[in-house]
């Protein structure tokens, strides 16, 4: 699998990933800075505009004070002939009323002072410098107010106090007549602090700092809170009759700063969510990214051990169709995953490596099968079946399946898996495992037969020696017949014909034993057993010395039957007998060869040989190696006999030891068989045999 296409990590996708994250951050940078300047720009503006509501305000309001205290005033002029009491407690209250006017004077046509009215909260005005050293503002205004007939406000001059502070003041002057001629003037000083104080809405006197000044720029009064700053300046006129000024407020705060302001906090808190937001996305990003490269390895890792695998492995739906083949399956078949899930999808009661002639069969298997439940299937799936495949040149061959259910994530069964072993391979190792085996026990057959040919021909020498002379001996009868001749004729012509029929059981015996070969189970009795392969037996003792003793067990009068292979048991009791009877040949006394054939029941299901000799005994170098094939002691001999006796008897399901022999001298070998049924031809399960 081409490394990329799997993972997200690698090379040029890890490039983009992280082109695109910057892309992302930079968008997000540069969005939530314009954001930023633009609150940062709303608040500037938004605080501009209030300073000029505020000098806006403050200006309508102070005229409009300054015109009502003018009301105040005509009001005040307009009252001739009261009393001095009655007028003085009028300007009293005027000025106590009007915050701003802190002086009233009623002068002449010539600015003679006639009457004044003081504030009573603040000290008088002309103190520290005399009135008629402060009056030329005044005079210019009441000579204009004379000219317009109409009210004029003076220019605004300062008036020390004796505290070392002082006022900036000015006067108005407004003209009085007396039917249709000039009688005098009424003059009011305003203080313009008092008048802006006045004016100033107390909310914004915290924030602004505001001042009348000239238009010259000379700063007349100011008022509100102590400084200003100089960002947020709105300038307002304050056009009065005679006199103009400019309002101006200075605002305290400064430029919008980040963080104390709300809305820009909120956009900065707001921005810095957003990019913690991102921060952990891209976390959460890479975290996946990790798990998506450990998932894609770890499938690149189950991919490659699947096609590694020798095994075949086939997932099936719950219809039978197949969904998934690794290619040891494709191989094993010849048919490739994409033909095997076309077929599926085409016919899915028909799988192509099916067997035509026993699909019908495979069918009903594969019906049961699916219909079965997780339970009986744990249970093939270990133990497996063994059935037919064909590959897709029509060759048949022997698999191995063990079935298990599939079951997903959520729990439910969703198919099958099945691992399929090719035996065909494994057979044909079977196969020539036993043609070699059958081989070697030929060769060892014939190694047996030419041991015995030189036996043979001892054995034979016998009769036919007697036969010989019993031949001779009939001649010479014959040559001097007399009465006697036909009887002692006929007696010689009986003794050949026995000793004939000995010679030829001898070699019928030979005969039979090197021409059985044919691998039968059978149930038979141990007699036959025994009486098939003693004439071989007796012949080597005879020739050796020995002599033979059998023994057989038998309960309740029974002979012990046994179910097995009967050339080859015959030839492992040939071997056993053969290696005893050798073992005693040398030191063994010959009075004292005695080789004993014994025959137990062991158990019910097992029968026991034991074949004891009294030679020598096994001396412990030899026993380690006694059934390694081609040890021998030997000149004479192959080293085979051993090892294919316990071949032999293993196949049995026995088991072949050696041990001392039971009188504390020689050596016993046993084996076991497994016990044949009293009915012939029964079959007799074979397990593991107690030895
Ligand atoms: P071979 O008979 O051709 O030597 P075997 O496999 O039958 O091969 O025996 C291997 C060896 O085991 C013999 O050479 C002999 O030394 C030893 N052996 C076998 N049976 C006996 C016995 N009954 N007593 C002592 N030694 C034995």
């Amino acid at each position: 699998m081409p490394r990329g296409w799997l993972l997200p990590g690698s090379g040029g996708g890890r490039l983009r990933r992280l082109a695109l994250w910057g892309a992302l951050l930079a968008l997000l940078t540069i969005g939530q800075g314009l954001l930023l300047a633009l609150t940062v720009r709303f608040e500037a503006e938004r605080a501009q505009d209030e300073a000029h509501d505020v000098a806006a305000e403050t200006a309508t309001e102070l005229k409009r004070g300054l015109l009502r205290g003018m009301q105040g005033l005509q009001g005040l002029a307009l009252d001739d002939g009261v009393s001095p009491q009655a007028w003085t407690s009028a300007a009293a209250a005027l000025v106590h009323q009007r915050q701003g006017i802190i002086r009233v004077e009623v002068r002449d046509n010539q600015m003679h002072i006639l009457k004044t009215a003081d504030a009573a909260g603040t000290p008088p005005l002309f103190v520290q410098m005399a009135r008629s050293d402060l009056e030329v503002e005044a005079v210019v205004a009441c000579a204009a107010a004379r000219r317009q007939s109409a009210p004029v406000f003076s220019r605004s001059y300062f008036v020390p106090l004796p505290d070392g502070l002082g006022h900036e003041v000015m006067d108005l002057c407004i003209p009085l007549q007396q039917a249709g001629r000039a009688a005098g003037y009424v003059v009011g000083s305003i203080s313009l602090v008092q008048a802006l104080e006045a004016a100033l809405p107390a909310r914004q006197s915290r924030r602004y700092e505001v001042s009348l000044v000239e238009p010259d720029g000379t700063r007349l009064a100011r008022e509100g809170a102590l400084r200003g700053v100089g960002t947020f300046v709105a300038h307002a006129v304050v056009d009065l009759p005679g006199s103009t000024f400019q309002l101006r407020a200075n605002s305290v705060s400064g430029r919008p700063s980040l963080v104390p302001n709300l809305a820009t906090a909120l956009v900065l808190g707001l921005s810095v969510t957003l990019f913690a937001l991102v921060l952990l996305l891209a976390r959460d990003g890479r975290r996946r990214s990790q798990a998506e490269q450990a998932l894609a390895e770890a499938l690149a890792f189950r991919k490659a051990m699947e096609d590694s695998l020798s095994t075949g492995l086939r997932a099936r739906d719950l219809q039978g169709r197949v969904t998934y083949a690794n290619p040891a399956f494709c191989a094993m078949v010849g048919f490739s995953s994409e033909e095997l899930q076309a077929a599926a999808s085409n016919a899915p009661e028909m799988q192509p490596y099916w067997p035509p002639e026993s699909a019908r069969e495979y069918q009903g298997r594969q019906k049961q099968r699916l219909a079965g439940t997780g339970g009986r299937h744990a249970a093939d799936a270990r133990e497996g079946f063994e059935t037919l495949f064909m590959r897709k040149n029509g060759e048949r061959f022997p698999v191995m399946i063990y079935e298990t259910p599939l079951v997903n994530g959520e729990g439910r069964h969703t198919g099958w898996m099945s691992a399929v072993v090719d035996l065909s391979a494994q057979r044909r190792v079977d196969d020539l495992a036993r043609q070699q085996q059958e081989r070697l026990q030929a060769t060892a057959r014939l190694a047996t037969v030419g041991e015995m040919a030189s036996l043979l021909s001892h054995e034979l020498n016998q009769p036919l020696a007697a036969i010989s002379s019993y031949a001779s001996g009939s001649l010479n009868l014959l040559e001097e017949p007399d009465a006697a001749t036909p009887g002692l004729l006929k007696q010689g012509l009986q003794r050949i014909t026995e000793q004939a029929e000995r010679a030829g059981r001898v070699i019928q015996s030979v005969h039979n034993f090197v021409r059985r070969r044919e691998h039968q189970h059978e149930t038979l009795s141990v007699d036959l057993l025994l009486e098939a392969v003693l004439p071989l037996v007796r012949l080597q003792a005879r020739k050796s010395g020995a002599r033979i003793e059998i023994d057989i067990d038998k309960r309740q009068g029974k002979v012990p039957r046994v179910r097995c292979d009967r050339t080859m048991v015959e030839q492992v009791l040939l071997n056993l007998t053969r290696n005893g009877i050798q073992a005693m040949e040398s030191d063994t006394d010959p009075a004292q060869r005695v080789l004993t054939l014994q025959v137990r029941h062991n158990q019910d299901r097992w029968v026991m040989f034991s074949v004891i000799d009294l030679g020598p005994g096994v001396p412990a170098d030899v026993a380690a190696k006694l059934f390694t094939p081609f040890f021998t002691t030997r000149a004479e001999g192959m080293g085979l006999g051993l090892s294919l006796c316990r071949t032999v008897i293993e196949q049995h399901g026995g088991a072949l030891d050696f041990g001392p022999g039971p009188a504390g001298k020689g050596t016993e070998f046993r084996f076991t068989l497994p016990a044949g049924r009293v009915l012939e031809n029964s079959e007799t399960p074979l397990s593991a045999a107690p030895v």
